[in-house]
Formats: C-alpha cells, structure tokens, sequence
C-alpha cells in the first residue's frame, strides 16, 4: 500500500456483495484504501443455505477461491453436466411426480452461508489496505464535491472518496440516494418524483418464506432414501412450492418453503418481514401435498418466516461518487438462486474499475458510471427474470406456447413442457461468462479516461 492511497474507498455492508469487493480490490490492486462499516458486531451471515451457478463459480476461479469453497460443497463443482434441480409436481395427496429433471454444468453449486462468509474473510486485504468497523449501521450520507460523509447510528461520521453502499435489501445508501434524487427532481415533473420515491424502500414480492434445516440422519430415519437427502428439489404446486437442496458436505438440508399470496405483489407488508414461527405453521400450508413433502416438513425444528423483498428497475445505480451494489440495488425474490451471485458479480465489475491505475480521486464519478451502464441492465433483469420464474414454478404462469386444444391442462404433458420453459429461465447462469461485462466495462473505461484515446477518438472524428 502507497503512503498516500490513490482512492480512500468506504464500503458499507459486510455481506457477500461487500466482501466481494473487498477480496476483488485486494487481487487487482494495492493503492486503494478500504474502510468497511458494518452494521452488527462481526461478520455474519442469516440463514443457511446458499446456491451458486456456473457464472460465479467462474468468478471465484478467477479470484482463487474456488478450491477452499469447493472443498466445502456437497461435492466438488467441476465443468461437467450434473444434476440441478429436480421438479415434482406435490400439491396432491397422492404420490407426485417429476416434470423437470435439469442436467446442467457445474450441476447446482449448494454451500453452507457460513462456508462463504469465511473463505471471503480468509482472503480480505492486508490491515494497512483494508480496516473493518464493526457496529456501525449507515444512516445517510452527503456529497461534498471532492468527499462523501457517512453519518451513522452511534451519531459518529466518517469520511471517503466514494461510497459503495452494500448494506442489503433495506439499504440505508439506496434511500439516501433516492431521497436525494427525488429533491433534485422536484422542479421537475410530479410524476418523476414519485418514480424516485418508490425506489427508497424495497417493495413486498406477495411472497413469503419459511426457512429451516434438516439434519440428514433425521430424515433419513424418518424415510430411509428419501431424495432430498442427496439433491436439490423444487416441489410445485399452486401458489406454493418448497426448495430443498443438501448442503455442509451433505450433513444438513436447506429447505425454504415459499407461500405466494395473489395479488399482493408491491402491497404493504401487514407485520413484521422476518419472524420465528411455529413449526406447525409451516406445515399447515402444505396440509394435503405429497407424502414426500409432509415427511421432509415435518423434520423441521425450528422455522423462521421472511418476506421476500425486490426492487423492480432502479433507474441508476450510481450517482455521483456513490454507488449501490448487490440486493441495494436489485434485491429479487429468491427463484433462481441469483442474488448473492449477482452481488458477486456487482463486486467484480466495480472492483475491477476502481482497481484501474487510471481512475483517480478526480474521475470516479464517470469510472463509476461505467459500472451502472455495465451491471444495471443486468442486476435489473435478474429481477424480473427470477419473479417471472416463481410464476411458473407456482403454475401461475403457463407458457403461451401450449396449445391448450392438443395438450391438457394440468396434464403431465402440459407440465413437462412447463419444465422446459423453466429450465430457459435457468439458462441465464451458464449461457455466457461473466468476464465479457469486465471486457466491455475496461473499453469504456479506456476510452472514457485514457487522455490519449480520447485524443484518437477526437483526431478521428475530425
Ligand atoms: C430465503 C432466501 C434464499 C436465498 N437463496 C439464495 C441462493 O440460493 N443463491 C443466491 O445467490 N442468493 C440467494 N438469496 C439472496 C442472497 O441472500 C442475497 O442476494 C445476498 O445476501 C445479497 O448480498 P448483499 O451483500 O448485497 O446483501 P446482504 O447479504 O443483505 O448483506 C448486507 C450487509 O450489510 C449490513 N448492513 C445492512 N444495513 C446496514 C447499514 N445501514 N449500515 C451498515 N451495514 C449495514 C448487514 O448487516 C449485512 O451484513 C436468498 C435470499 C433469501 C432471503
């Protein structure tokens, strides 16, 4: 680290997506100074299970994590087709059955949350380049022309050249910035300023989720060779479904178990957004599905409930020298396994611009743009990518293309050809590598900050 760092950066929020960054900086480069602020008293994760796809797998290749977190994996992910998700039709009495068995590469990528929070914190900066403080929750911000001024809870402040707000679906950054630009925008149009506003708090998907996990030895007591032991299912039914995947080296099970309310997408949350609850709760909203599912609730212990959150189509991602990233900026309901992954990718865009020699104290705010014009198009269709998939899952949604005359409704055959429709949406995490958005972001990058690119375009143009 240089006595005088080229950026002092402040990241708020410790959770995969500011990790991320902190481990990305750390690779490509040795003259940014990172003050990461987190909200509670050490590094920690909520909840259990976590699902990885082929795109971050790359990404964790790249940064050399691949091996530590690989090792912790039920089985160690290797570019060759494996199982992903199973499918079942379960929302009857009887026995139900698969209508989609996904094969694809790399398979699913399933890890304990705890297994990530440590291979990301083995491989933070060096204490001279990297300081974190735990304990302190953002509350708002200011933009001075050449500094950011973090305010937060314990009424201290603190200082930095930019600001990557982290901090998650409730982001204290994003309502900041969206406050902020609803004010700018006031002397504009009414219907502007509302636009913004909707974008300080996340809206409620109508979903909720039931999160717990199972020891495998007590399900396989309770049914010997019971699947969810060994892999990853999805148990559909109307407005309803249950995820299953193993994790810790095949030890425990994940299950989240989702219960969608129709037409409350975007309505107030009546009650609290995270809350433990009655086993028995959980169990009740699945009365009448498959033995397979009863018997694998029933493992349950002790559930918690969460309502699922997503923002729909920030319209920017960064204003200024702040920029928003992971759920901040796109929190999505959880169907395609995407956020963290996507919190990742975030992470590795931005980190590799600000590792630039050329970006400077001077220049961050258009280096900063780059990343939004890069990562939003993205993080936003995720979003919608991800919610239009809990419709299908749900059978809420069926694909136009069935023809309805030749296939019946409700039939095996309509629901394979469901299946299909939903292993498309799933294609978006192994159709391309995530390095073609760095590619894309370091040419606009050069030609945005390179003086003498910037001279060629304008010799060029004459
Ligand atoms: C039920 C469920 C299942 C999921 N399954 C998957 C999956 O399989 N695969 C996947 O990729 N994603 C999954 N996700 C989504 C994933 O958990 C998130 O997308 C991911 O955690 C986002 O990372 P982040 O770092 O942006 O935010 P977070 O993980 O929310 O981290 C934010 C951090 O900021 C801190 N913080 C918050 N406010 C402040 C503040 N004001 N000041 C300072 N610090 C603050 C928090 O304490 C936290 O440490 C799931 C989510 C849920 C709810």
């Amino acid at each position: 680290m240089q006595s005088t760092p080229r950026i002092n950066l402040a990241i708020c929020g410790g959770g995969p997506g500011g990790l991320a960054l902190a481990v990305v900086l750390n690779k490509y480069c040795n003259d940014v100074h990172i003050d990461l602020y987190e909200a509670a008293s050490q590094f920690t994760e909520i909840g259990a299970g976590i699902s990885v796809w082929k795109r971050t797998w790359f990404i964790m290749q790249t940064l050399g994590l691949d091996v530590p977190l690989g090792k912790m994996a039920v089985q160690f992910p290797v570019d060759e087709p494996r199982p992903g998700f199973v499918y079942r039709k379960s929302d009857q009495e009887e026995s139900g059955y698969s209508f989609n068995s996904m094969i694809i590469p790399y398979g699913s990528i399933t890890l304990h949350r705890a297994d990530m929070l440590k291979v990301f914190t083995d491989n933070l900066p060096p204490s001279l380049a990297f300081q974190a403080h735990f304990s302190k929750r953002l509350v708002s911000y200011e933009q001075g022309l050449d500094v950011v001024t973090l305010y937060f809870s314990d009424e201290t402040s603190a200082q930095a050249d930019v600001l990557v707000g982290a901090d998650g679906v409730k982001s204290a950054t994003r309502a900041t910035m969206y406050r902020n630009l609803a004010d700018i925008a006031q002397d504009s149009s009414v219907g502007l300023v509302n636009h913004l506003k909707k974008f300080i708090h996340a809206s409620w998907s109508g979903t909720y989720a039931y999160r717990a996990l199972v020891d495998t030895e007590t399900l396989l007591r309770a049914c010997p060779g019971h699947q969810a032991a060994t892999t990853s299912m999805m148990y559909s039914g109307k407005d309803k479904h249950v995820v299953s995947y193993p994790i810790s080296r095949g030890s425990l099970v994940n299950i989240v178990a989702f219960v969608t309310i129709p037409g409350s997408d975007g309505k107030e949350l009546d009650g609290p957004a995270v809350i433990d609850v009655a086993k028995e709760e959980m169990i009740d909203q699945y009365k009448g599905w498959e033995p397979e599912v009863q018997i694998l609730l029933n493992c349950v212990v002790k559930p918690s409930r969460w309502a699922i959150f997503h923002i729909r189509g920030l319209t920017t991602y960064v204003d200024g020298r702040v920029a928003l990233l992971g759920d901040s900026a796109h929190a999505m309901t959880t169907h395609l396994g995407a956020g963290a992954g996507q919190a990742i990718e975030d992470a590795c865009v931005l980190g590799r611009i600000l590792a630039q020699p050329l970006v400077t104290k001077t220049n961050l705010s258009s280096a900063m743009k780059i990343y939004d014009s890069i990562r939003r198009p993205l993080g936003n269709a995720m979003v919608e990518r991800s919610r239009a998939s809990g419709f299908l899952y749900e059978f809420n949604e069926l694909p136009r293309y069935i023809d309805r005359g030749k296939v019946r409704a409700g039939s095996k055959e309509e629901l394979e050809k469901l299946g299909k429709e939903i292993y498309k949406k799933w294609e978006v995490h192994w159709s391309a590598l995530p390095d073609k958005e760095w590619k894309a972001a370091e040419v606009m990058l050069r030609d945005a900050l390179n003086p003498s690119s910037h001279d060629k375009s304008i010799k060029a143009s004459l």
